[in-house]
Formats: structure tokens, sequence, C-alpha cells
């Protein structure tokens, strides 16, 4: 009997199993990136905790690849279950359990999505800050550690999941965490679970931190005759300023793309844009005109809030549109903030050495940005010399106190930086991984070369 026919049994629910072509190519990789893809032998659709510790318990048992699949949004190949086996989507597991305002948190199962929470949170005046460019699910995005442009004020994913129900590879559940919101109490089993990118375990429920909506808040765009001079405007008000939830760059030629995109007619130069309390807006003003902005538009009112962050969120789709039928490279540093400015110069110096057209954007709060450009991936020329600039920029990074991957994770991009980055504590996570997962049977193949 092949693994096919054996998870029907276990399920017994043929209509969730499938090992049609077009299936199993839609899980076989991610939505956008280079990475090349591979088909998993079949894809199942789980519907509750009991099921997938089946599967897992089957896996384990028969050596055989389990990768779980949210909406493949990833962009380091984190989906690709490069041996094959099973690949485990969480459509099916997109129930909200429990919203409790009160206690400010709330209970989801991993396949709901970002949208679909904080649809439902709107009715309770509360909402879910991580945002991730596109829709995501709550499973996936814990799986990467995922942040985006709220990261700034309200932290990253690991710092909203208050607790997790795993299921571990022998088949084991366990609980970490819980609906409070600190603990001193034991390891903290949840913070080593997020970022784990599937190869842990896999999450059956989230406890998640929500928070109250903000009001009196107001939307910035100032524009900057160079790169270097946004980016310190931007360090000047993330310093003298904590009331910063926003902190956002997109370089001239992102601009310019987004001009072409939504045929607008923005000033093509480097442009922050920035979202404070509304009552902390006078300084932020005054530090912008001191810091060579040439050109600043402000809203209060939601809606047009809300149009002049549409250029933010549709940056990536208007890059993309620059190249038809070409893939995106992202680079992800995070660096030390006084690092920044330099290190997006050196970026972008180094695309412009090596002829490679793209945009450089990014979450400069944080001091996380992206050198965004396409690639062919067959064609071993272009996508060598795209390796190349990505490495540079990554270099770079890490030869200034910074990391390779600010927010989009290892999977198959970023392996072979990770002993440069973290030396001999590379061999204890390999050892957690061995631990967890003796069998090598969970995401296969990612974050570790051997
Ligand atoms: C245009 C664009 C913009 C983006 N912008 C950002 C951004 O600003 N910030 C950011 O952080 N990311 C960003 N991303 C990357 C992406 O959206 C995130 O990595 C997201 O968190 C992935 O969620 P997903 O549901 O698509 O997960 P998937 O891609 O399906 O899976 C991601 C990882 O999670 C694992 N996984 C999924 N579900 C589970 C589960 N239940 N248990 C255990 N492991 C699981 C998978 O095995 C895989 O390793 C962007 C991507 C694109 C294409």
């Amino acid at each position: 009997m092949d693994i096919f026919d054996r998870l029907k049994n276990l399920i017994g629910d043929e209509s969730r199993i499938t090992r049609c072509e077009k299936v199993r190519a839609e899980h076989s990789k991610d939505c956008s990136s280079y990475h090349i893809g591979n088909l998993p032998d079949c894809v199942v659709f789980p519907k509750n905790v009991e099921e997938i510790k089946k599967i897992v318990e089957f896996a384990n048992e028969g050596n055989i690849p389990l990768v779980p699949f949210g909406l493949g949004t990833s962009v380091e190949g984190q989906i690709v279950p490069t041996r094959g086996g099973i690949s485990l989507s969480f459509q099916k597991m997109n129930n909200i359990i429990e919203v409790c305002p009160e206690d400010f948190y709330v209970k989801v199962q991993p396949g709901v999505t970002r949208v679909q929470l904080n649809e439902e949170l709107k009715k309770y005046g509360m909402f879910f800050p991580v945002d991730p460019g596109l829709d995501a699910t709550i499973g996936g995005m814990a799986a990467t550690n995922a942040s985006g442009t709220n990261a700034v004020y309200y932290g990253a994913m690991k710092h909203q999941i208050l607790g997790l129900e795993v299921v571990l590879a022998t088949g084991e559940v366990i609980r970490t965490g819980g609906a409070y919101l600190k603990s001193s109490s034991g390891y903290n089993l949840t913070s080593l679970f997020v970022g784990s990118e599937g190869t842990l375990g896999i999450f059956t429920e989230l406890i998640l931190k929500i928070h109250s909506v903000p009001r009196f808040i107001m939307t910035a765009k100032a524009v900057f005759n160079d790169v270097e001079s946004a980016s310190h405007a931007a360090i000047h008000v993330l310093r003298n300023n904590g009331s910063v939830c926003k902190l956002e760059l997109l370089d001239q030629s992102t601009i310019s793309a987004i001009n072409r995109y939504k045929q607008t007619s923005y000033t093509e130069l480097p442009t922050l844009f920035i979202e404070i309390m509304e009552n902390h807006f006078t300084q932020v003003k005054e530090m912008l005109l001191l810091s060579d902005c040439c050109e600043l538009e402000v809203e209060d009112i939601d809606e047009k809030r809300e149009q002049l962050w549409s250029i933010r969120h549709e940056a990536a789709f208007a890059i993309k549109n620059l190249f038809p039928g070409k893939k995106l490279m992202a680079t992800d540093v995070c660096v030390p903030l006084t690092i920044l400015p330099v290190a997006i110069r050196n970026a972008r110096e180094v695309m412009d050495r090596n002829d490679m057209k793209g945009s450089i954007l990014g979450h400069v709060g944080d001091g996380n940005f992206h050198a965004v450009f396409a690639v062919a991936p067959f064609d071993q020329g272009d996508l060598e010399r795209a390796q190349h600039v990505n490495n540079a920029i990554v270099q770079f990074a890490l030869n200034n106190g910074g990391t390779c991957s600010g927010e989009h994770g290892i999977g198959l991009g970023k392996m072979n930086y990770l002993e440069q980055e973290h030396g001999a504590s590379v061999f204890i996570m390999k050892k957690i991984k061995d631990m967890f997962d003796p069998k090598g049977i969970l995401n296969p193949g990612k974050i570790f070369t051997s």
C-alpha cells in the first residue's frame, strides 16, 4: 500500500487527501520567489489535532517527510517539499476558537489568516498587529517569526504569541505558555518554536495577544533628496520619539515602479512613511524639516491615511510588474540602526556595480530593509549574478553586527549564513532539532546545510 492509500485509511475521508497533479504543484513552491519547487507525493487537509497526530505518527514510523503549508507566501523556499512526502495544508483548520477582549487574547487554529482575524477583531475595537505584505496564516507567520510595518511599535510574532499547542514529531501533543500576558515560569518553549519554520513541531492552536485599535494617529509621507538623508531622518525621529507606530522607507526606484504600476505621479525621490500619535506630530514635523525633508504630506483622516499606506503596501507588486515573467529575490537583512544609512548605500552600490536593476525598501524603524530584484531561476548566469549581489548585501550586514534575516527566515535561501552568523550555537540548534525530531521528518532540508 502506498502513502496515499495508507493516509486514506487513517483519515477515512478521501476528499481531504489528494495526489492530483494540480494541487501537488500548488504545494510544491511558494507564490513568488525564485526558489525552484518540488512536488510532494500527496497533499492532506486535516481538520483537527487528532488527525494531525495520526498523520505525524504514520510519517514518523515510515520516515516520510512532512511539510506544513499555510498560504505559501514565505519567500525562502520554506514550503518546498525537497524530498517529496506529505504537504500538510491548514486550509480546513481556520477557526477562531475564542476571542477574549477583556483579557487581550484570542485563540485560533493555525489556518486562520491575519486578514480574517482582523475582520473578526474589528467587532471588538481590537486588532492583531503583525502584518506581512500579503495575507498569510497565523501558523505560517508564527513559524517564520513574521513581522511587518507595525513591528517597530508592537514587535514581531515572537512578541505576540502567548501560547501554543504543538504536535511533536513522535505524535505527542504538548502545550506551551497560556492565556496570560507574562510569565517567568520555566524555559520559554513558545519562543523556541516560533521561527522554527516547521522543523520542530506542528502548531495546531495558537494563543495570541491582541490590542486596542489606536486612535488619534497621523500618517506622514516625507520626501528626501537622497536615501541617506531619509534614513538619517528615520533614526532621528525614532530616537527622539517613543510613539512611532510605523516607519518605512521606499527608495527612488520603488516610487518610480509604483508610479508606473498605479499610474500615479508621486515625486520620484526616497520617501519615508511615518505613523505617529497625533499629539507628537508637531515635534516630528520639526525634526523632518530640520533633516532636509523637501516635501511633506500629512493625513489624519482614516481614509486618506489608508490611501497613503496603499502606496507602501503595493510596492512589491509594483516591483514585480517591472519584470514580467521573472521571479523575485529579496534580501532581508537587519542591522543596528546606526549602520542603516551606510548599509542601504552599500546595497545600492552593489546593485549598480553588477548592473542589477531593483528596488530598496523596508521597515527601517527596525533597521530591516529589502533589496528586491528580479531573476530568471532557470537561467544559471542570471541566478548567479543575483546570488552574488544578495551575498554581498548579506556579508555587509554580518560584518557590521547585523543578521541575514530580519523577518523572512532561513528556509533554503539563507542556510549558508547560519554558521557565519551564529558560530558554535548552530551546534546547539542542531542538537535541539535532533531531540525534537530524531528521524528528521519535519520539513527536512531546511535551515541547516547538513
Ligand atoms: C509580497 C510579499 C511581501 C512580504 N512581506 C513580508 C513582511 O513584510 N514581513 C514578513 O515577515 N514577511 C513578509 N513576507 C513573507 C511571508 O508573507 C511570511 O513569511 C509569512 O509569515 C508566511 O505565512 P504563510 O501562511 O504563507 O506560510 P507558508 O509560506 O505556507 O509557510 C511558512 C513556514 O511556516 C511553516 N508552517 C506553516 N504552518 C505551520 C504550522 N501550523 N505549524 C508549523 N509550521 C508551519 C511552513 O512549513 C514553512 O516553513 C512577504 C511575502 C511576500 C510574497
